[in-house]
């Protein structure tokens, strides 16, 4: 990258701002599974929104490629450079606005994480309604970005139903600016919708007003095991159906409690081992647990049940879950394939999974964990070289013959770009094509994410 530019960045930002030493670059140039990344040109932290419109002008200028970065917690490799990128992080974007309790909306910038919001919020009735594991380094720029998933997508739908405005920097440094709350507004074109899941490919987010949710007083939580998928599948089908209050219903399989509770040294949760695993979580005004535990009566398939209603508690159950991720990681560096399927058809693409990436690497071991509300597995799979393709292949091709999608709330990333033509048309992807060469013509921003670099 020329000095110039660099300088041109400093000026702009603060050289304090703007990094290129290895040791300061490492943390922004590797994404958490240890799959993707490469070194960056510089890592520039601008600190406003003016100063990302001026950082992204002057790199538009330079013809100097650009990767935005939130968190750093993204599972496709997105967000980490590739080429000698900058990388142009958010996360010094932490105002939270005030909040607007007639609406229900506040506006936060685009490096709030999701637990920074929740601390801004306790105490005011109203919460985000989109969690997950990472909720204390991912951004909300970025789950923007991505449109994000996690636990409560089958109560509160995914980040998309919580954005109600949008400020955004195109390539070039002009700002897009919504971030009026409007129920109502079909004045043109909605186009902070067209931004949610672009993940950083057409423009850079720079604040969100978003639209909360009633924060259930009273929560409970409980773990089943059960003896198989299908029995869990026809569940929580049935619970979705008795219980409005039903915000969670995440499943895990034996082999990955397995390495949760050697990672983390737990003892299992239950003195016998079962297949499956369920976690529900309810969450009311009023304690939902005889609500719950209602449903569940006379409901044969669960073996074993854990109850937690109190904070503490309720997390022990929830890190069986919820260090799935890192637990793999530390095992190896795997395939991540985040997919869904329709609901019917879970339990037979988790056994057909299984068996397909068994033929195509023998002796890899395959991990499934996900959200069995929403149809959503997220297929981890050791062994095979992080670099080859072919389990990936594998995996996505079974899911596309089960009429699912190969990316479910991950996003494709650079990881899943060359199978994108399983689940979408070649209408759909001009058509993509067509709208990122009309906001980013140079292709500066985030290049490669999503769409093929054309050659
Ligand atoms: C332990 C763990 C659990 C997870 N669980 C879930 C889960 O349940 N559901 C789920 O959906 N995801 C989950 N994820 C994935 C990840 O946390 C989400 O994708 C999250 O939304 C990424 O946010 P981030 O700020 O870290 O984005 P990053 O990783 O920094 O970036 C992700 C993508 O968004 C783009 N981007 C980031 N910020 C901006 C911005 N301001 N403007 C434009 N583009 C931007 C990047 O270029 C990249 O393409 C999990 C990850 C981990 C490590």
């Amino acid at each position: 990258m020329g000095e110039a530019l660099l300088d041109e960045l400093a000026r702009r930002v603060g050289a304090a701002h703007v990094l290129s030493e290895p040791a300061l670059t490492a943390g922004f140039e590797r994404d958490v599974s240890g799959r993707f990344g490469g070194r960056a040109a510089a890592v520039v932290r601008p600190g406003t929104a003016d100063e990302v419109a001026a950082v992204l002008a002057a790199c538009a200028r330079a013809g100097a490629a650009v990767v935005p970065q939130g968190g750093n917690t993204g599972l496709v490799g997105g967000q980490v450079p590739r080429n000698g990128e900058v990388v142009l992080s958010l996360a010094r974007l932490t105002e939270i606005g005030p909040l607007d309790p007639v609406a229900a909306q506040i506006t936060v910038g685009a490096g709030v994480t999701p637990a920074a919001l929740a601390a801004a919020l306790r105490g005011t009735g109203l919460a985000l309604g989109v969690d997950f594991a990472a909720r204390d380094s991912a951004t909300i720029g970025g789950m923007v970005a991505t449109d994000a998933g996690g636990a409560q997508v089958l109560r509160h739908g995914t980040m998309r139903a919580r954005v109600a405005g949008l400020e955004a920097v195109l390539a070039d440094g002009r700002v897009l600016r919504r971030l009026s709350g409007l129920v109502k507004d079909n004045a043109g074109y909605d186009l902070p919708a067209l931004l949610v899941g672009s993940e950083g490919t057409l423009a850079v987010i720079t604040a969100a007003r978003l639209a909360l949710v009633p924060a259930p007083a009273r929560v409970v939580t409980a773990l089943l095991g059960l003896g198989a998928l299908d029995e869990a599948v026809a569940l929580v089908a049935r619970l979705r159906a008795a219980l409005p209050s039903l915000q969670a219903a995440d499943v895990f399989l034996a082999d990955g409690l397995d390495l949760v509770c050697a990672h983390r040294r737990l003892a299992p949760p239950f003195p016998d081992r079962h297949e499956v695993y369920v976690l529900v979580e309810c969450g009311a005004p009023e304690d939902p647990t005889e609500a719950l535990a209602a449903a569940l009566e006379g409901e044969a398939a669960v073996a074993d049940v854990a109850v937690a209603d109190d904070t503490v508690r309720r997390a022990a159950l929830w890190t069986y879950r919820e260090a799935l991720n890192e637990a793999v990681n530390a095992a190896g560096v795997p395939h991540k394939l985040d997919v869904s399927v329709p609901r019917a058809a879970l339990a037979a693409f988790a056994a057909e999974v299984v068996a397909a990436v068994e033929a195509a690497a023998p002796g890899a071991r395959t991990i499934l964990w996900g959200h069995l509300g929403d149809g959503n597995l997220h297929v981890n799979v050791l062994g095979p070289d992080p670099a080859a393709h072919g389990v990936d292949e594998t995996v996505l091709r079974l899911v596309a013959a089960h009429g699912g999608s190969i990316s479910a709330e991950h996003g494709i990333g650079v990881a899943k770009r060359e199978w994108l033509g399983l689940t979408r048309s070649p209408e759909e992807i001009a058509a993509m094509a067509a709208i990122k060469g009309a906001l980013d013509p140079a292709g500066v921003l985030n290049p490669g994410v999503v769409l093929a670099v054309p050659l």
